[in-house]
Order: structure tokens, then sequence, then C-alpha cells
């Protein structure tokens, strides 16, 4: 018995464990690669990260008769290790497969949510993404329980979607590498955006984005789309987030001062979050600007992962319409590239066609390098005076400055008086104009006949 014992506790080493975590709002697993290693500590970081307003000194697990037992320290987070090893013992011997190690955190308050998308995390990760156990063995113990720590953390706090439990529903559009459709995701109950990517890519290059992408999980702003998830499936990846009602402002014509000011707000703020962060958008343009019918603007499709954007460039070559000058020429790129997309994406917006008559843009905003050259060579379009008032006339001629450091820096970007003028919180000017939109959109449809 006592080598069974030792047999399946290596058994458990090697594999790992799945631990569930019974919370109000959910379970959540996370899968423990080393759960010799792990440490009660840990795990009630782990916990407290994803019920933050609630008190957890400690957590529970039932016996085989159904009693709780309470874990309050190393020692009896072992002995509780110890159990499940045992029950995982018996499972498998009677041809079953192990059940996940349930806990019950113990809250002093009323937990809090912060799994906010109320999502329940898969069991495991995706095929593709597996780890090897002789990998994880060949970590040190230290560098393996950082990671199991890490992982239940960035788990418990974030959900995780899996294909299988999203139900497509219509197709959204389609842009330069991905078609974006609208699914439904059966467990956390809700409407979500989910971009697919076709890849022909190696596991190593599909690791590394998904290394890249996790920055996303931190971002948490009003004006960026939130990121729920991303998985691989054979060779696509799958970008789950924030759906947004109304799309992008790429489909909306010539956008009204007072509308087009407070979105510039909500635009400009989203990119001062991101460039906080260290991240540049890259690609600001108006297909990557979203809308809701609650009147909310949010900012998608930023370039954190360098590798996505170059697998994505393999297949599709062209360069952007609205780069700035000295991204054309090949410069520098830097925060000053984004205000310049900015500048040239809200005179299109405003105007209703894109400011270089000579470009045009049928399909997507990707062109050949030649094309754009006007960019480079002559002077940016102005907006006419007469049809603008002079604060937005201003602004938008200083962020379509040729020189990049003769553009406003961000904190100038949120002084400048058009920005001051709208930044008043007023979400209804926006809304009601995208309801509008919808409506007459719809009208405009053709009728269905009976
Ligand atoms: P690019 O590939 O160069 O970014 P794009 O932005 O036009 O071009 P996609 O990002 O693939 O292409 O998006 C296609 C369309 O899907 C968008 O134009 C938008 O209308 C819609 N869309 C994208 N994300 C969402 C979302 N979260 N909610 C609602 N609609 C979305
Ligand atoms: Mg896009």
């Amino acid at each position: 018995m006592l080598l069974l014992v030792l047999s399946n506790l290596s058994n458990m080493e090697s594999e790992g464990i799945v631990i569930r975590i019974k919370t109000p709002v959910g379970d959540m697993d996370s899968p423990v690669d080393s759960p010799s290693h792990l440490n009660f500590n840990d795990l009630l970081a782990a916990i407290r990260d994803a019920m933050p307003e609630a008190t957890v000194t400690a957590f529970e697990y039932e016996d085989e008769v159904g009693d709780r037992i309470t874990v309050r320290s190393d020692d009896e987070l072992k002995a509780m290790l110890s159990y499940y090893c045992n029950t995982v013992m018996e499972q498998r011997f009677n041809g079953l497969l192990p059940e996940p190690l349930q806990i019950f955190p113990r809250a002093g308050k009323t937990p809090g949510i912060r799994n906010i998308h109320g999502l329940k995390v898969n069991t495991r990760p995706e095929s593709s993404s597996g780890r090897s156990s002789s990998a994880a063995d060949s970590r040190s113990s230290d560098s393996s329980l950082k990671k199991s720590s890490a992982e239940l953390k960035k788990i418990l706090t974030n959900g995780q979607i899996n294909e299988h439990d999203l139900q497509y529903q219509e197709q959204l559009g389609h842009g330069n590498g991905g078609t974006v459709y609208k699914a439904y995701h059966l467990l956390g109950k809700r409407i979500v955006a989910v971009k697919v990517i076709p890849l022909d890519i190696t596991v190593e290059l599909q690791k590394q984005i998904m290394s890249e992408l996790e920055i996303l999980y931190k971002c948490d702003s009003p004006y960026i789309i939130k990121f729920y998830s991303a998985f691989f499936v054979e060779n696509r990846i799958s970008i789950c987030t924030e759906f947004m009602d109304g799309g992008s402002l790429d489909v909306y014509w010539r956008i009204p001062e007072h509308v087009l000011g407070r979105i510039a707000v909500a635009v400009v703020k989203g990119l001062t979050y991101l460039w906080s962060l260290k991240i540049l958008h890259r690609d600001v343009k108006p297909s990557n600007m979203l809308v809701n019918t609650r009147g909310q603007v949010k900012l998608c499709d930023f370039g954190v992962s360098t590798q996505l954007v170059n697998s994505i460039a393999k297949t599709y070559v062209g360069t952007n319409a609205y780069m700035a000058p000295e991204r054309i020429s090949g410069e520098q790129y830097g925060i000053h590239s984004d205000v310049w997309s900015v500048g040239i994406s809200f005179m299109e917006l405003a105007l209703g066609s894109f400011p270089y008559p000579q470009i045009q843009k049928n399909q997507g905003s990707l062109m050949p390098l030649q094309l754009l050259q006007c960019i480079v060579d002559e002077d940016p379009p102005v907006l006419p005076v007469g049809q603008f008032s002079e604060k937005f006339v201003h602004f938008i001629t200083q962020c379509m400055r040729k020189l990049p450091k003769e553009r406003p820096a961000p904190n100038n970007l949120m002084d400048h008086p058009f920005i001051v003028q709208y930044n008043d919180g007023n979400t209804e000017v926006v809304s009601m104009w995208v309801c509008r939109s919808l409506e007459d959109r719809k009208a405009q449809q053709p009728q269905r006949l009976m």
C-alpha cells in the first residue's frame, strides 16, 4: 500500500494536478505543475486575487464522508494533498478519471467579484500549449513553484474560454488576416467577439505569442476593449474579447463634430492608458475604434504581440494608409506616430472620405507602399475651416504635423482645447447617435419578402 501511495505521489508530481476553487461566481480550475512545491501562502494569495473583497484566511476540503477539513498552514496543505493523492489512486484503481481537487475558500466577508467576466476556466490547457512532464521536471524547484502560483493567479483572475464553450453566431467582419465572429460563451453566459486568425506557425512560436498576449490580461480601462482569452486550435488562433454592439467606426458616415468630440476624448484616454503601460497601439484607425449603444468607445487590435504581428504580416503584404509619414518611410516609430493616426482617422470620420483623395481605399486599409508616397511627400491636408470649429481644425492640424516632434505629446493631447471642451463624460450623445445610426442602417436594409 505504501509503495502504491509513493508511486501515486510521483505520478501526481510528473502529471500535475488540477485544483478546483469553489467561489460564489463559479468554479475556477487551475492546473498546478508541481504539487509538492505548492505552499499554503501561494495558494491563499491566488484565492485572494480571485476574491479581493473577501478576507480569506483559510480554505477547506471535503473528506470521503463530506466533512469539511480546514487548511491554514503548509502542514495541513500537505495533509490535504496526501489525502487527495489517495483519492486519485482509488479512482484510478476503479478505472475512473481523477476528479480535480476541490477547495472551498473560507471568506470573512461577502466575496468580491474579481472574475469580472464570469468565466469558468478549463481544467487543462489546449493540447498545443501543453507542457511535457520532462520539461516540467527539468525546471528548478523554485521556478516551477513560481510558475504554478503565477499560473494560478493569472487563471483565477481572468478565466479562459475554450473552443467547445463557444456557439458561433454571425460573422461581424473580415480584416487583414482575420475574421471576427459574434459568439455566445456558454459558461460565461454572454456574447463575445472572437477574432480567428489562420497562422501556420510552430508550437514554439504559438507559445511565444501566448506569452506576449499575457499583457492583455493586465489591461483594464473603460477605453480599451476587454480581453477575455486566446487559444490556438490547429493552425489558427482565436482571440476572444468584449462584444461591441455598435461595431467599428469605419462604417459610420460623416460623424457630427459634437459626437466626434466625445469619441476623440475616449480614444485619447485609451491611448494615454496604453502609453502609460509602454504599449504603442501601432494600428490606430476607424476600424479599430469600437462603439456600443451605451455610448462607450473602446480601442482594439493594438500590437502587443510582435510575433503575432509578424506572422500576420508574412501573409498580408501592404502598408497601412493611416500610418504616419515617418513610418511609411521606414523610420523609427513612437508615440507620435500613433498621434498622426489619430489625426488622419478623425479627419476621415469628420469628412466621410479619406483625406488624401488620390488614395483610393477600396478594400481595407493596406495599400502598396508607392501609393502612399504622397503622405510622405505632400503637405498634410487640413479640415475646411468653415465647416468645422477652429478647435477641431487645430487639433487635427497639430496631430498631422509632418515632423513627429511637433505633434502633441500625450499630456498636451489631453489638454488640447478640443478635447477639454468635450471631456464632459456625456456618453448619452454617443449612445443616441449610435442607436439612431443602427436604426437608419436597419431601415435601409432590403426588406425580406414574407
Ligand atoms: P485589420 O485586420 O487591419 O485590423 P479590420 O480592423 O477592418 O482590419 P478586423 O480587426 O478583423 O479587421 O475586424 C473586422 C470587423 O469586425 C471590424 O471592422 C468590426 O466591424 C468588427 N469587430 C471587430 N471586433 C469587434 C468587437 N469586439 N465587437 C464588435 N465588432 C467587432
Ligand atoms: Mg481591427
